[in-house]
Parts: C-alpha cells; structure tokens; sequence
C-alpha cells in the first residue's frame, strides 16, 4: 500500500514539472520571453513549495495530538504523512511504557513495606504509600528533600552516611515511637538510592521478650546462689565438726555455684549490652592503665607459667566505657592465658593503625581450627565442649567481646593456626580514637 502510495506520488510529481515546463515553453513560445517565462515558473514552484512549508510549521506548533495532518500534495502529502505516523508510532510506545510504568507504581503503592528512591544526593524522588505511614512522607512537598532531613534520627544519618548498607539498620519511627522499622539501602544505577522500610514491630518485641527473659531469670537466680554459696563456704568452714567426708563434695558444689555465678554476671552484662546501642559513658579511656591492671590480673591467672608481654602506646585513648573495655580485654587476654599451655608465650599490643588503633592479643597456644573462627562469637559456642568444665569459661566471653566492640565502633578479627597460637585483634575506627592530653 505504501509503495504503491510512494509509486504514485512520484508519477504524479514528475508530471506536475513535466507540466510546468511546458507551460513555461509555451509561454516563452507565446511572448518570445523564454528567460521570464522560466523565471515565472520556478517562482511559481517556489512560492507553492514555501506555502507548503508554512502549512507544515503551522501544523507541526498547533496540532492536537489526534488531529491529522492538513492534506498536502504529492512529497508534501508524503512528508505531512511520515511525520504524522512516526507520532503516532511515539504515542503508541509512550502509551505502553506509562501503562508499565502504572502498574509498577500500583504494585508498589499496595505493599506493606515503605519504597522510597532517592537521587544520589539522597534527595527524595519517588514514594508509596506506605512510606507516608511508616516514615511520615508528605506528597508533594516533601519531594526533592533531603532523607536525613526527614528522617531525623542520628543512627539513620551515620548509616546512610557512612555508605555500608550490607547490614539493615534498625531505628523506630519518626511518626511513631512504638513502631520498629527495619531499614535496607541497595544503590542501583547512577549511585541513587533505593530505600526498603519494614514494619518489624512484631519481631522487635519478641526479641525484646526473650532479653528481658534472659535478664529476669539471671537477676532472679543471684540471690539464691549469694544464699546457698555463703552456706557453702561456712559449711566448708567448718567441715570438721560437720563431717569431713563430705569435704571434697562441698568443694565442688562451691566450685559449681562460682561458675554459675559468673554465668548469671555474663549473662548479665550481655543483657546490659544489649540494651542499648551506645555505652552511657564517652570519656576517653587511657588503655595502657587499662592493659596494665589486665595483664596483672592475667599473670594471677597464669600464676607464673606463662610470659606475658605488655607493649602499649600511652599518647592513645579510646573513647567509650572503662568498664565495658575492661571486660572485652581482659575476655581475650585470660583466654589467650587459659588456652595457652604452660611455657607459654602471650603478647599484648596496642597502638594505631592506618584506621585508627589497634589491640593485639597474641598468643603461642592450642589455636583453632579454621572452621570454627565464623562461630567463635556465638554464645556459648566452644570449640571443644570437653575442656570447657577444665577451664572455667561460660562460653560468653567473646559474644561480650563482639557486643562491647559494636558500641564502641570496633571489630574484632581472629587469625589461629592449630598447634601454633591464635592472634585477636581489635580493631577501632579513627573517630573513636583520641590523644592522651595528660
Ligand atoms: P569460654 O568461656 O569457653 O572461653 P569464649 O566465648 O571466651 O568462651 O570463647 C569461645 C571459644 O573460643 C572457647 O571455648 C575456645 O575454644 C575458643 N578460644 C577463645 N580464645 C582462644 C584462644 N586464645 N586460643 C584458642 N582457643 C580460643
């Protein structure tokens, strides 16, 4: 159809020159002006053309999207055509991608969980639904602002901020304190961000539950074991007018009940840890004291089998909670001594890093297979449950290790080799470090 439409113009065309021409020769044959008649001629074909042209500007600024082309002549009719069709071709595309374009934005409108995207700055684009509910988005006047101006919590700022979206942040709802939002970032093509917020109320409470259980039960079981410890040691006291047969016995019921205190003290100070996201106190810590009454009370640990080293940078503080450090570095240097055989050797280090500072706990002991070292931090985790009655450890020490480290910005990292010792090192970010000013 369009070819014979394409055939049909052109006949036509070169007929209308054909005509034209000789209607010039004859004119030029009638006047004997056959210059002028030309000239008349073209002028007459130009002005038709510009005309043409004129109808198309005409068109092409005014139209309505239905309205069809004016009728045109024969490569202007083709012309009006071409371009009539390639718009309406346009629409056509345009029409389909809006209708995808609809549909997503309605799927997304009916989750339950908040979408938002954001620019690369982190100026708000797009939201659903659930975003004003959960987040307190505004349509429209909030479009264009920035997140963190919404979202005015300090944890969601350093989050965003800091740019590490592999772990999902947990903060409660500006609109509402009561609901617990789980927040995920992914960034996807020009680093724009795209926000996912779930409702985890449900999920918050039952972990808040089983914490609260947990401290409840070891706050519960404290007094009891203060009453039936102190009787011990009386009983123990006086086991000769008792019965000494039954020395060794109580012996080991007050070994036990020693243990189980410093279970339910564990468990305790984990719950404490737990918490709260921050520790309360944020004085700078001057850590080499700090190492120095540890590595004293480590050597009352070893009582003399083992060297142990102490090489820490005095000018270095670390800002966070005395006691909570205290209690995440003593866990790895009476560790380091208790796995340890005697003989041994144990090193200390603290000092700065390219990231901030450091501690080092080395050790010359049994080690770890490397299997374990992913699960070493788990509570009550061992890696041999047969000597963990032999020394003594509730299996809390390095999940109380992790969660002092989490509040004070640090990691720890674990390197071991079976047979020839273990290195664990904590590492802390530079805005946690301070000089000593003393
Ligand atoms: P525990 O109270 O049993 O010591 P921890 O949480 O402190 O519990 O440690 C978990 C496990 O990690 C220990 O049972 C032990 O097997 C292993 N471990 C910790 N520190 C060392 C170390 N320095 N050398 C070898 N093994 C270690």
């Amino acid at each position: 159809m369009r070819l014979i439409l394409n055939q049909d113009w052109r006949g036509a065309m070169v007929r209308r020159m054909l005509l034209l021409i000789a209607g010039c020769l004859l004119l030029g044959f009638i006047t004997g002006e056959y210059g002028w008649a030309m000239a008349a001629g073209l002028a007459l074909h130009l002005g038709w053309t510009l005309s043409q042209l004129l109808r198309l500007h005409k068109w092409l600024l005014e139209h309505r999207p239905d309205e069809p082309p004016p009728d045109g002549y024969g490569l202007w009719g083709e012309v009006f055509d071409s371009i009539y069709h390639l718009q309406r071709r346009n629409q056509k595309a345009r029409g389909r991608l809006q209708a995808v374009i609809d549909r997503v934005q309605e799927s997304t409108a009916a989750l339950k969980d908040a979408v938002v995207m954001l620019d690369s700055q982190g100026n708000l684009e797009w939201w659903n639904r659930a975003a004003e509910t959960l987040l307190g988005l505004k349509t429209p006047q909030d479009s264009g602002q920035p997140i963190t101006n919404l979202v005015r919590n300090p944890r969601f700022k350093d989050y965003f901020e800091r740019g590490q979206y592999a772990d999902a942040l947990e903060i409660p709802s500006p609109l509402n304190d009561r609901l617990r939002l789980q927040v995920y970032v992914t960034r996807y093509g020009n680093q724009e961000h795209l926000l996912l917020v779930r409702d985890v109320t449900r999920l918050h409470q039952l972990e808040q539950m089983r914490k609260d259980f947990v401290a409840n039960v070891s706050h519960e079981l404290r007094t009891p074991l203060t009453v039936i410890s102190g009787y011990l040691e009386t009983l123990l006291d006086n086991v000769e007018e008792v019965n000494p047969r039954w020395q060794r016995a109580l012996q080991q019921m007050q070994q036990q009940s020693t243990r189980m205190q410093a279970l339910l003290n564990d468990l305790l100070l984990l719950a404490r840890l737990e918490a709260t996201d921050y520790p309360s106190d944020n004085q700078p810590v001057a850590v080499h004291r700090l190492l120095q009454v540890v590595v004293h009370d480590a050597q009352a640990l070893s009582a003399g089998q083992h060297r142990i080293e102490l090489d820490a940078d005095p000018l270095l503080c670390l800002k966070g909670s005395e006691g909570e450090l205290r209690s995440a570095f003593s866990n790895l240097v009476f560790n380091a001594v208790k796995y340890t055989p005697a003989g041994g050797e144990i090193r200390i280090c603290w000092r700065t890093d390219e990231d901030g500072a450091q501690l080092l706990v080395e050790d010359t002991g049994i080690g770890i297979e490397a299997k374990h070292l992913p699960r070493l931090t788990e509570r009550f985790y061992r890696v041999d449950s047969s000597r963990a009655s032999t020394t003594g450890g509730t299996g809390l020490g390095l999940a109380i290790v992790k969660h002092v480290l989490l509040r004070h910005r640090g990691q720890l990292r674990v390197v071991s080799e079976v047979g020839r010792g273990s290195i664990f090192s904590c590492h802390f970010a530079s805005a946690q470090v301070v000089p000593d000013r003393h």
